[in-house]
């Protein structure tokens, strides 16, 4: 069974008259433990995917099923359950609050569920995992983008999501601190078999993936796994 089900999935967006065809017709498994990007140029349609994946919003038709269970039978609080749970995102801007400190903002998802000595257990250990034990107690405005960037995937797996969402993450990154921002992506994904799905338009960062969907105008237009040999070759 696939974590993600995308069938015929079609998203239009009306602009006074005319209609924008973002997503037109896509169907497209991902399976659990897959690590995967999304490519195409800008206005192809990889951000409306990516939301609908998200739970962000509905399709206009098609079917998104995720972990089997049909999400537009689902009520919208469902639906913000389902997301909650099970699905984190990071976005180009990190969506940090200034004021708090990096501790603080990793445990704002946890605020409405949970235990909370477990959160704050699991969120320390997040942020050891991404290299920032040392600035746990810093605000948030005080760090440099990467480090922002950093305590941005903390959070969004602070609920122990299947599946992290990342749109354009590395945009605002210098080369550098977007290459360890994938293999720490990488670690999660071979560590805790995190289903990760990355949207960006850097083809370097594409190739260190597993697979590679590419869009074009609302549709797939390439759909291609990577050995793992291929990967090594483009990252020397
Ligand atoms: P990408 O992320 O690949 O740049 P998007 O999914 O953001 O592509 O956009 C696909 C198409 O849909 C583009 O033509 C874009 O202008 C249009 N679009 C996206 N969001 C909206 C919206 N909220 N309203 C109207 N058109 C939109
Ligand atoms: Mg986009």
């Amino acid at each position: 069974m696939a974590l993600i089900e995308m069938t015929d999935l079609v998203k239009h967006y009306k602009q006074g008259r005319t209609t924008v065809r973002a997503l037109d017709g896509v169907s497209l498994g991902i399976d659990a433990g897959e690590f995967v990007s999304v490519v195409g140029r800008s206005g192809s349609g990889k951000t409306t995917m990516l939301d609908l994946c998200g739970l962000l919003m509905r399709p206009t038709s098609g079917r998104i099923r995720i972990e089997g269970v049909d999400t537009a039978q689902l009520s919208d609080g469902r639906r913000a359950e389902l997301r909650g749970n099970r699905i984190g995102f990071v976005f180009q801007e990190y969506n940090l609050l200034p004021s708090l400190n990096v501790l603080e903002n990793v445990e704002l998802p946890l605020r409405y569920t949970g235990d909370r000595a477990l959160g704050r257990r699991r969120s320390v250990e997040l942020l050891e995992a991404v290299g920032l034990s040392d600035k746990i107690r810093a605000r948030a405005d005080e760090l440099s983008g990467g480090q922002q960037q950093r305590v941005a995937i903390a959070r969004a797996l602070v609920n122990r999501p299947a599946l992290l969402l990342a749109d354009e993450p590395t945009g605002a990154l210098d080369t550098e601190t977007a290459s360890e921002f994938v293999s720490l992506l990488r670690n999660l994904n071979e560590g805790e078999g995190l289903t990760v799905m990355i949207v960006t338009h850097d083809l370097e960062l594409a190739a260190q993936t597993d697979r590679i969907i590419r869009l074009r105008d609302g549709h797939v237009i390439e759909d291609a796994r990577q050995l793992q040999w291929e990967r090594e070759e483009v990252a020397v």
